[in-house]
């Protein structure tokens, strides 16, 4: 089949694709990379799910599997990597497969499939998640909009409805109350207007992390399988940066020693919340490295170059999530300007 055809097969198809783009990249440049993914679950029927961008599915996963090990790379665990980075040991490219947030799918349906192929692959636990106390308020969100046809909400002081009756209305809506959250200067008030939007609309904001997040048994089962690293991933989930240093380096330093309680083992990996620029900095990287930890990534888009071993607490990740604005980067395959990323396409058709 060729791509064209393949790309039109349309929804969550074409998300396949987008995210098979982003397992070649790495292929393509660097000395490797270190792939982040969310969920790992089969496809729901839902129209309106604005965190889509955050899954993929378990057959998604295992033509990953499967093109990795057709690929000259090698699948590492995140202390290899960074064995390799400090010795300067580049003879064959590396992969690392991270899991962020802790999701109870990671141990149903990504593990049997990375176990099946022993490739080894890291997990960042937010210890709140796993305690049963995490607010997972962009579900909170997407649940407040997805069952109702208006919303209220006081915005800047000023008391505002929206209509989301219609599938465009739900989408919109999301997206505007999602970044209008984020970039609230403190995670107090985010915080305050999504568990109050979830009060008002009978949603039950602890359910998400019940429901959808490992509690620490199961994390356990996973941490005694010498496959999988547990790495950090901070406490609340917060947004780093707009914390103060010592709410910073707390939020980090006190989730490496809950899960060492929990596990008896202390992590030497970091996965900062959110990951993007605004969410970690320079100030995050220096804590990071200050604390010890060995590796730290952010969600910035890369692949991980020589460089990098001399900042190992900002480390790139390549996400293979179902992420609409990633069809872009369909796009660009389309356009025929990357010839290397064209080939490993059609071996990753040939694999499934
Ligand atoms: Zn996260």
């Amino acid at each position: 089949m060729g791509l064209k055809q393949a790309v039109i097969r349309g929804g969550l198809e074409s998300l396949y694709f987008t995210g098979a783009h982003l397992a070649l990249k790495p292929l393509c440049g660097g000395v490797g990379a270190i792939l982040t993914f969310h969920h790992v679950r089969p496809p729901r029927p839902d129209r309106f799910q604005p965190n889509h961008l955050l899954e993929i599915t378990p057959r998604f996963l295992t033509r990953v599997v499967k093109l990795l090990r057709r690929s000259r790379v090698d699948v590492v665990s995140l202390d290899e990597m960074h064995r390799r980075l400090t010795e300067g040991d580049f003879k064959r490219r590396f992969v690392c497969l991270t899991f962020d947030d802790g999701y109870r799918d990671t141990l149903k349906y990504a593990y049997p499939i990375l176990k099946a192929a022993e490739m080894p692959f890291a997990v960042y636990v937010a210890t709140s998640f796993a305690d049963r106390l995490g607010e997972l308020w962009w579900l909170a969100l997407e649940a407040v909009i997805a069952r109702n046809s208006r919303v209220g909400l006081v915005i800047d002081g000023k008391n505002r409805a929206f209509d989301c009756g219609s599938l465009a209305e739900k989408q919109a809506l999301y997206e505007e109350l999602y970044w209008w959250l984020r970039r609230r200067p403190n995670d107090t008030e985010l915080r305050d207007v999504a568990r109050n939007l979830a009060a008002c609309y009978s949603v039950d904001i602890g359910a998400f992390c019940r429901d959808q997040c490992m509690d620490w048994p199961e994390i356990a089962q996973l941490a005694a399988d010498p496959l999988v690293t547990i790495g950090a991933h901070s406490v609340n989930h917060l947004t780093l940066a707009k914390l103060s240093d010592k709410a910073a380096r707390a939020e980090i330093d006190l989730s490496r020693s809950v899960i060492e309680a929990a596990l008896g083992t202390r992590p030497q990996h970091l996965s900062y919340p959110f990951g993007d620029p605004a969410s970690a900095g320079p100030r995050e990287f220096a804590i990071a490295a200050d604390l010890g930890f060995k590796t730290a990534v952010t969600t910035r888009p890369g692949v991980i170059f020589r460089s990098h071993a001399g900042q190992l607490t900002a480390l790139p990740r390549i996400s293979l999530n179902g992420d609409y604005q990633h069809l872009r980067y369909v796009r660009v395959l389309l356009s025929g300007s990357a010839t290397a990323i064209w080939n490993g396409f059609r071996r990753l058709e040939a694999a499934a």
